[in-house]
């Protein structure tokens, strides 16, 4: 099977947008089925392009951010049984179920179940990269918030607010991801599985978007919380000290003299007091940290076979 443009296009306009890659996933039999909000247009327009998938529409419990948009939960799977088990399990919060019926992990789901912190605090990636020894790009979960946001005061704000600072990096900065669960590090065999088989069929439908989610997901990232961190193009050597030649302007909602630091510089110490920023020997600015996991640097490599300065570009345009 084989997508035309036109229904590519239908699908990235789909109100609060589908994450492109898990619906291809499912469609081409590598991911058993997804959840997300949209409204019935969204739907409609799923259920013509791939008219073999089970879709469902229900309008449970949702959170305030689904009420004003007036948008549904949209559940998609191979078949209708499936599809059917997956709202019963929603409704009754059954989180183990949910991962399993998602096709999660079960050591990544297990670990998310058993937290004990907010999912939406900075300790809660701090806690993964604990876990972890290596971190591989296909794993990188810092820019998908699906399985991370806790209705907060302000964190819709904040959420549109990102979205339209990036909104020159429409459709990609709505799919930067290869796996859509939380995984429990960022070396976990079993997610780097389902991100591979994500990745390769995103590549055969969409070769060029493809590679734009790469080039940001194999980044060196220096993470403070949720909507607040920022993407390198460089590498972190084995002291830990990250030299880079320039950020990547897919901008979060970093305070912005902080950003213009890093901008201004090309080489990062982190401690477990500050963040200082250097231009070669001299240094332009130390941040000073609130608590250890304000600030640290997830090595995610750099992927070199692709033009950064792409993104500038088109931030410029
Ligand atoms: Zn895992």
């Amino acid at each position: 099977m084989n997508l035309e443009k036109e229904q590519l296009y239908q699908i990235f306009n789909i109100k609060n947008t589908v994450i492109i890659q898990e619906l291809l996933s499912v469609a081409f039999g590598s991911k058993p089925a997804l959840i997300f909000a949209s409204d019935k247009e969204g739907a409609k327009i799923i259920k013509k392009i791939f008219p073999k998938l089970s879709i469902i529409l229900e309008k449970p419990e949702l959170n305030i951010a689904h009420k004003i948009n007036h948008l549904s939960l949209i559940v998609i799977a191979k078949n209708n049984k499936l599809a059917k088990s997956l709202i019963k399990t929603h409704i009754n919060n059954n989180m183990m179920q949910i991962g399993e019926l998602l096709g999660y992990p079960s050591c990544c789901v297990n670990s998310w179940i058993n937290r004990d912190y907010d999912t939406d605090s900075n300790k809660a990636i701090h806690k993964i990269y604990e876990n972890s020894r290596n971190f591989h790009f296909l794993n990188n979960n810092l820019f998908n918030f699906s399985s991370r946001l806790r209705v907060y005061k302000g964190m819709y704000k904040d959420i549109k607010k990102y979205y339209r600072k990036n909104n020159v990096f429409e459709p990609v900065i709505h799919n930067l991801q290869f796996i859509s669960h939380v995984p429990c590090s960022y070396d976990c065999k079993q997610s780097k599985i389902i991100g591979e088989e994500t990745y390769q069929i995103l590549n055969n439908n969409l070769p060029e978007f493809s590679k734009q989610v790469k080039s940001i997901l194999k980044r060196p990232v220096l993470f403070f919380d949720i909507f607040n961190w920022v993407i390198f193009d460089g590498l972190v050597n084995k002291d830990g000290v990250l030299k880079y030649k320039k950020v990547v302007p897919f901008i979060s909602l970093i305070n912005s003299k902080l950003l213009n630091y890093f901008k201004e510089g090309n080489k990062i110490i982190v401690n477990n007091k500050s963040v200082e920023i250097f231009k070669d020997k001299k240094i332009l600015y130390s941040y000073k940290k609130k608590n250890e996991v304000d600030g640290f640097i997830l090595n995610f490599g750099n992927y070199k076979s692709f033009d950064i300065s792409i993104y500038e570009k088109q931030k410029e345009s």
